[in-house]
């Protein structure tokens, strides 16, 4: 009897593929990891069905080569993966690469297998305050009834809202079950290593692109294979085959960096909720800004909520003064406004810390020949090359191109006609150097917290009060806590406001709010300036009168009223093609085939706002529907309907963040 699987394999197809299971071979339960010979390679996949029906394939089948002894590829990751799939309009198989993200797993590699610590649970259990402890028991209950439940824990940075889901985690591991901590980007990692080991007596396990092949390798067994019990993971660690979920944390659950915008298009924290309803397990978005849509979710009934009320201990929410830049002019070529030069020697002063924000990296945004006007632009992008000073590079934002920094225009030949527009924080550490001449400061960025290593270290200079002045982007915005930092400077607040981004406000507000929360997390009570353009600008007053609630209803309200998400749809289509006349020619077919359907709303053909990407050229649709509308569905027949040529990439984003 000729016997038949259907396996996914990790390449962009939506369909499995049949393969014949030797005579010799055990039978292949669903979810086994194999190894099959397709188009003259080997690769690794999972068996998806058992089919009933005979294939309508001809031919002779090839054979399974192998038949690895993982446990198998469980039943509610599987349904995950076919529902993230459809989704996002994926073929099943590039999710499917993500669960199986390292292939050497199945590979004959010796190497040094990971000792991995068990999380003690009674290392140092805190005592919770009787608000924390309400917040914990409500996870614990849902933890106790195995059910899924999507739980909202909202409090002011410093409420405690790591303690409490902490003591959430030390209960699902003592039901022995694993642990998914999501993080919007992994230099906060550094930080959550330290502060889990004090709680829980070792390092639990983590996850992201920066793990050496053979960590990578290990952990991923290890999360299979149930040993790995607290994985700690950027976005991507939301596909990982556990075994044995238990609790998922969505930490910073608002944040922009959840939404991955290439290859696999997703927002993680939406992927995880979606997750954790297939696991029938609790999922927990913490925030002290929680993004709208998971406002709506509470207002709805959908989400609950865990609300701390006030920071731990003795620390109450910094003060928060605007500072109105039309009549605090600084020097030209100089950003820090006299009121903000006060605070900062006054602070320094006091033996304390500050921290000069500038969500700018590199020298400046912008540089251009005061000769002949030329811009040094990428010649890939549609985007200004900024520079960078500390590298003595030249550097594309969107693909990373490089080129050394110019001695002389390229255009006139000319030499010291080089000028730096607007500051990036490079510029500003410069400007600090002058005017705290006594300070030391550090640069804490992307750049310089790159690695791992390099961002604990810089911490730790922190930590240790060897710097006392810091000069950072949003990256120092997110979950750090300074004991001694008492002043936050944000030299331009206005930035995030400007273009056509539906989130501006929401996310602006957001991250200032968060920047906010790094003054006086301790008894020192803790001050914030604002510069800004706008000081009568809805987000600007939000913060500084503390009222977060009137903010977001208005914003729910202009939402609701645009039929903007989450009360509509909203999808992008880009395509993008090597010229521009396959990428018109593209857009003419696809503007072609545009569906009429109540209700729908097709914007475009339109340059998309980097029209040039990488060398590709590009041009975006943008689709609005109502919130109840088979979306995928009118996408996918739109598309075929196009019949786009095969050269041309096409990119859709259910709900985009970005719009550039
Ligand atoms: P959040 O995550 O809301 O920003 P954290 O959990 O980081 O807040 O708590 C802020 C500070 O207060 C931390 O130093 C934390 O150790 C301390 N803290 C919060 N709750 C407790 C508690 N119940 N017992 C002891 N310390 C606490
Ligand atoms: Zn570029």
């Amino acid at each position: 009897m000729l016997r038949i699987v259907n396996v996914l394999l990790p390449t962009p197809f939506d369909t499995p593929f049949s393969y014949a299971v030797p005579d010799d071979m055990q039978a292949v339960e669903v979810g086994r990891y194999v190894t099959v010979p397709f188009r003259n390679k080997e690769l690794h996949g999972v068996v998806w069905e058992i089919p009933t029906q005979p294939p309508t394939f001809k031919g002779v089948l090839k054979q399974i080569t192998k038949v690895h002894p993982f446990a198998p590829l469980s039943h509610t990751t599987r349904e995950f993966i076919a529902w993230a799939a459809n989704y996002s309009l994926t073929p099943m198989g590039s999710i499917l690469k993500l669960t199986l993200s390292v292939p050497q797993v199945f590979l004959p590699i010796k190497g040094k297998v990971l000792t991995l610590p068990s999380p003690d649970i009674a290392h140092a259990p805190a005592t919770l305050s009787p608000a924390q402890h309400t917040a914990c028991n409500t996870i614990n209950t849902a933890l106790d009834t195995h059910s899924f439940a999507p739980l909202v824990l909202d409090g002011v940075t410093g409420s405690g809202k790591t303690e409490v889901y902490f003591e959430a985690v030390a209960h699902a591991l003592s039901q022995g079950k694993q642990v998914l901590i999501l993080l919007p980007e992994i230099a906060l990692s550094a930080q959550m290593m330290t502060r889990f080991a004090k709680r829980f007596g070792c390092a639990p396990c983590l996850w992201h692109s920066g793990l050496t092949p053979a960590v990578r390798r290990e952990t991923w067994k290890a999360i299979v294979d149930g040993t790995a019990k607290v994985v700690v993971g950027a976005r991507s660690a939301l596909f990982l085959p556990y075994q044995n979920l238990g609790l998922l944390i969505v930490d910073e659950e608002h944040d922009a960096s959840y939404k991955q915008e290439e290859g696999v298009i997703y927002n993680a924290r939406d992927m995880a909720v979606m997750r954790a309803k297939f696991e029938s397990i609790p999922v927990v978005l913490v925030s002290a800004t929680p993004s709208l849509e998971t406002v709506c979710n509470l207002e709805a009934k959908k989400y609950t909520a865990l609300t701390l009320p006030e920071r731990h201990g003795e620390a109450v929410f910094c003060d928060v003064q605007l500072i109105d830049m039309r009549k605090h002019k600084p020097p030209k070529g100089q950003w820090i406004a006299e009121p903000l030069k006060k605070a900062v020697l006054e602070t320094l002063g006091r033996g304390e810390q500050a921290l000069l924000f500038l969500n700018k990296r590199g020298y400046a945004p912008l540089t251009l020949c005061q000769a002949c006007g030329h811009r040094w632009q990428c010649p890939q992008c549609s985007a200004c090359l900024v520079v960078h000073k500390s590298a003595h590079k030249l550097v594309c934002h969107h693909c990373g191109y490089h080129e050394p920094e110019p001695e002389h225009c390229p255009k006139c030949q000319a030499e010291d006609s080089i000028t730096p527009c607007g500051p990036g924080i490079e510029r500003l550490a410069e400007e600090a150097a002058t005017t705290f001449p006594e300070a030391h400061t550090a640069l804490l960025s992307s750049d310089s917290m790159a690695s791992h290593e390099a961002a604990e270290n810089l911490i730790g200079q922190v930590m240790r009060d060897e710097v006392n002045l810091l000069i950072g982007t949003q990256i120092i915005a997110k979950g750090y806590h300074f004991p001694n930092l008492t002043l936050v400077g944000v030299i331009d607040a206005d930035i995030g406001l400007s273009g056509g981004d539906l989130r501006a406000a929401e996310k602006t507000w957001q991250l200032l709010h968060q920047v906010a929360g790094r003054a006086g997390r301790e008894a020192k009570k803790g001050t914030v300036y604002l510069q800004t353009f706008l000081p009568e600008h809805p987000v600007m007053q939000t913060l500084q009168q503390h009222q977060r609630d009137a903010f977001v209803q208005q914003q729910i309200h202009e939402r609701h009223f645009a039929q903007l998400p989450p009360f509509g749809k909203l999808a992008s289509v880009i395509i993008a093609a090597d010229t521009l006349t396959d990428v018109q020619k593209s857009a003419q077919l696809l503007a072609h085939a545009v569906p009429i359907m109540e209700g729908l709303t097709i914007l475009g053909p339109a340059p998309a706002p980097l029209a040039l990407l990488k060398g590709y050229h590009r041009m975006r649709f943008l689709v609005k529907t109502p919130r109840v509308f088979p979306l995928q569905k009118t996408l996918r027949e739109w598309l075929e309907k196009a019949g786009l040529p095969r050269t041309v990439k096409v990119q859709v984003d259910i709900d985009p963040y970005s719009f550039l």
